[in-house]
């Protein structure tokens, strides 16, 4: 009974200072779970607002870039930010997969030629006829990506304004007129390609489409001018999210068109 008694006494006693040492330790624990929490909300909105700010804020600075300097540069904003217009997953492939695989078949297509070392980016889409296949498909899948995710913005300005939005209305007669243009054009590329918003040389405003990875810049089209607005029509840009539906996948774009870049673009289109 005794050895019972004082077995009892210790195991109360040891609980006590247990109790106490629980206490102190799920205080502690407390406190810092919320100060780390605490910094981890700031810190992570801190790097979201970072991220999500474009970066490369002068989209067509890499068209006097030579083409041994080009880079394939940092999507100006983390892969689930155009979300739940454009996917996660489809951002990713699209970037890591597609966009780089141009870029690296165009450094490959051109490592050997010695005017990668004078030659202008610009310059070689406006004499894209002298060139081989590969660098045209590699050259203009480079560049169109690279302006297509730049004129897209998880925090767009959603319509035109001042000069552009003028141009538009008086080009087209008002922005519906010019949107259905633009989206008839994408939804009748047959097969792979870009449809474009682009001035021509004489300033004015034209939609267009071109089939696989021409664009506006390039010898070879219809209808040459400075593109502003650009959308990818090929299947891998929409099929994981939209499946064969491309015209909800056009429609979906809209809301993700940062029209201030858009207008960024004009201006220096129209200098
Ligand atoms: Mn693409």
């Amino acid at each position: 009974m005794k050895t019972n008694q004082g077995d009892t006494i210790v195991i109360n006693k040891s609980v006590m200072e247990f109790s106490k040492v629980e206490v102190f330790w799920t205080k502690g624990v407390a406190i810092l779970g919320m100060i780390l929490f605490l910094s981890l909300i700031l810190f992570s909105n801190k790097s979201f607002s970072q991220v999500t700010n474009l970066k490369n804020t002068n989209t067509m600075n890499l068209l006097n870039d030579k083409i041994k300097d080009l880079k394939f540069y940092e999507l100006p904003y983390i892969y689930d930010a155009l979300e739940p217009h454009f996917d996660k997953m489809t951002m990713e492939i699209h970037y890591t997969k597609h966009h780089k695989a141009y870029y690296d078949n165009l450094m490959v297509a051109m490592k050997d030629n010695p005017e990668s070392k004078t030659l202008s980016l610009l310059d070689l889409m406006k004499n894209i006829s002298k060139y081989p296949v590969g660098v045209r498909n590699n050259g203009g899948g480079y560049f169109n990506h690279h302006l297509f995710w730049n004129i897209l913005s998880p925090k767009p300005q959603s319509l035109p304004q001042g000069d552009l939005k003028l141009e538009i209305e008086k080009e087209f007669g008002s922005f519906e007129n010019f949107k259905n243009e633009f989206e008839a054009a994408a939804k009748t590329r047959f097969g792979s390609g870009w449809a474009w918003l682009s001035v021509d040389n004489n300033g004015k405003l034209f939609v267009s489409s071109t089939p696989n990875q021409d664009n506006p810049y390039m010898d070879i089209v219809e209808k040459q001018g400075i593109p502003i607005l650009g959308i990818d029509v090929w299947e891998h840009a929409y099929y994981l999210k939209f499946q064969n539906r491309r015209p909800e996948y056009v429609a979906t774009f809209w809301n993700v068109i940062d029209w201030g870049k858009v207008e960024e673009l004009y201006k220096k289109a129209k200098r």
